[in-house]
């Protein structure tokens, strides 16, 4: 269906059954600027050299005749409930390219427009959340973690009005698009909406293409087809669920529009990483005091999510009992491979007897102590080193280390040296488990923070500096990035930046 005209002029919603998207196109800005352009992402997906005039491709201007830009319809749960159709609001896809290997990437601006899924809302979007998505994706790639990616950010000129802190007193902000990028952007609500108004035709057609396009180690056929591909569904949810704990990622919005079929981080909103170890944070005020999506319930939430999959691919498999098998092994196969990924974490040879004890332990601990969870494991590296427990764990401890809870820790780091002595590879091999598992560098949320505040008065020197951290996160580059958060920054962490 053909939806013409920019719809932030009379916003109304629009329910398109039986169709996964509409052609739309993005609304067009008179003073774009440029705030950065990812070159190296621009070669490995095959575009060519950008020059000057190619600003209005990035904002989506001037469009050649035969580009056909569309939004797609989606449903989904949003924080437990059915929400039932949303759809793309604030994002529109330009296309695929394919680079010279023939691997193929799907081009989306978001902010460029709103379109026939944005209900009320307006399809723009600020730089405070643009320069967030950009960099927080970026970041996430380069930690080695599947993520939709950043091509470019802009300023569209225009100012955008929005309630921050639903204060009934609305505030201008500069707008911005962000380019990103994905194999694919389908989304579990893409098949929640198929299944939902029973168009279970077009489902069947949309596993199939997903099947066909993303999936190709699926080999078998009818709805054996399909279980295959729910299982790999879980299998990449899962074990993308354990990278985020490896880092201490938090979406802050798992609702299941955000959750990607193929597996990858999708819409940074409120996302946070976890400055200290606390299970129950979040960084979405929204979510408060539920907390529902809190850091140590994102493994959790993610099976659930994964029921309303189900639930959704129940017309194409028809078998109670696999899913139903399936749902109850992914608890088990998630707590595995958490486990293995802690143990690497700590430079262990594997998940040994008692392990498992040590973990919790340490927990307790990290909560009880308000350790930095990335500081920590960056100087238990070095424990060997350290000749003043007490000095060097208060300065990346967010409270007061008292006599008792020193002594916790010295109890701790014996134990901890104790099952090292048990490992089977040698030091070398304990010390590159660490330095590949633990990052040096963290996009923490006061960073973006200084970030945007930056760019908002038209300087980019902190952008270039967090993009070479972040591109490096293995590595110390900027030593003053290697310390805690400032306690001036207190709040920013639970900052509810949508
Ligand atoms: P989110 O919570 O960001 O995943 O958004 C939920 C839904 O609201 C999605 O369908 C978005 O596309 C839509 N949405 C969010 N912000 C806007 C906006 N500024 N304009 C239009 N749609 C939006
Ligand atoms: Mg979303
Ligand atoms: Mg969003």
């Amino acid at each position: 269906e053909n939806f013409p005209g920019d719809f932030s002029k009379n916003p109304i919603q629009r329910n398109t059954p039986k169709v996964l998207f509409s052609t739309i196109d993005p609304v067009g800005f008179d003073h774009p600027k440029l705030i950065v352009f990812n070159e190296k992402l621009s070669e490995e997906i095959g575009l060519e050299k950008f020059n000057d005039t190619d600003l209005d491709f990035l904002v989506g201007n001037n469009l050649p005749e035969n580009i056909k830009t569309y939004a797609t319809a989606y449903a989904g749960h949003q924080f437990g409930n059915w929400a039932g159709q949303l759809g793309d609001g604030r994002a529109i896809i330009a296309g695929e390219i394919q680079n010279p290997e023939g691997q193929k990437t799907e081009i989306q601006w978001k902010g460029a427009g709103a379109t026939p899924y944005s209900r009320h809302a307006d399809g723009r979007a600020v730089l405070r959340s643009s320069v967030r998505e950009y960099l927080m994706s970026e970041a996430m790639h380069h930690l080695g973690i599947p993520t939709t990616r950043g091509l470019s950010l802009s300023f569209t000129g225009e100012n955008v009005v929005r309630d921050m802190m639903y204060s009934g007193n609305p505030q201008e902000e500069k707008g911005a698009v962000v380019v990103r990028t994905a194999e694919s952007f389908l989304r579990f609500g893409h098949f929640e909406l198929m299944s939902a108004q029973k168009e279970i035709d077009t489902l069947q057609k949309l596993t199939d293409f997903t099947i066909k396009n993303y999936f190709p180690e699926i080999t078998s056929e009818g709805e054996q087809k399909y279980k295959d591909f729910f299982q790999a569904v879980c299998t990449k949810t899962a074990d993308l669920m354990v990278e985020w704990f490896r880092v201490g990622f938090v979406h802050g919005v798992m609702n299941t529009d955000n959750m990607s079929i193929l597996g990858l981080t999708i819409d940074f909103g409120p996302f946070s990483m976890m400055d200290e170890y606390d299970l129950n944070f979040t960084p979405n005020t929204t979510d408060l005091p539920g907390r529902r999506y809190a850091f140590g319930k994102q493994g959790q939430i993610s099976q659930w999510n994964l029921w309303q999959l189900a639930n959704a691919l129940f017309a194409l498999i028809k078998d109670e009992k696999f899913l139903e098998e399936t749902l109850n092994s992914y608890g088990t196969y998630f707590w595995k491979a958490h486990d293995a990924m802690l143990s690497r974490k700590f430079g262990f040879d594997g998940v040994k007897e008692n392990d498992e004890e040590f973990f919790t332990n340490w927990q307790g601990l990290m909560q009880e102590l308000q350790l930095d969870y990335t500081l920590f494991f960056n100087l238990i590296e070095k424990i060997d080193t350290v000749s003043d427990l007490k000095t060097e764990f208060q300065k990346i401890s967010y409270t007061i280390l008292d006599e008792k809870k020193v002594r916790k820790l010295e109890d701790f780091i014996r134990q901890y040296q104790l099952r090292l002595k048990k490992n089977t590879i040698e030091k070398d091999e304990s010390v590159n488990l660490m330095k590949n598992n633990n990052p040096k560098f963290l996009l923490r949320n006061y960073l973006l923070f200084e970030c945007i505040e930056e760019i908002n008065e038209g300087k980019t020197e902190m952008l270039e500096k967090l993009t070479k951290a972040l591109e490096n996160p293995y590595q110390e580059i900027y030593p003053e990035f290697s310390a805690k958060r400032p306690s001036n920054y207190d709040d920013i962490s639970g900052c509810s930046m949508l």
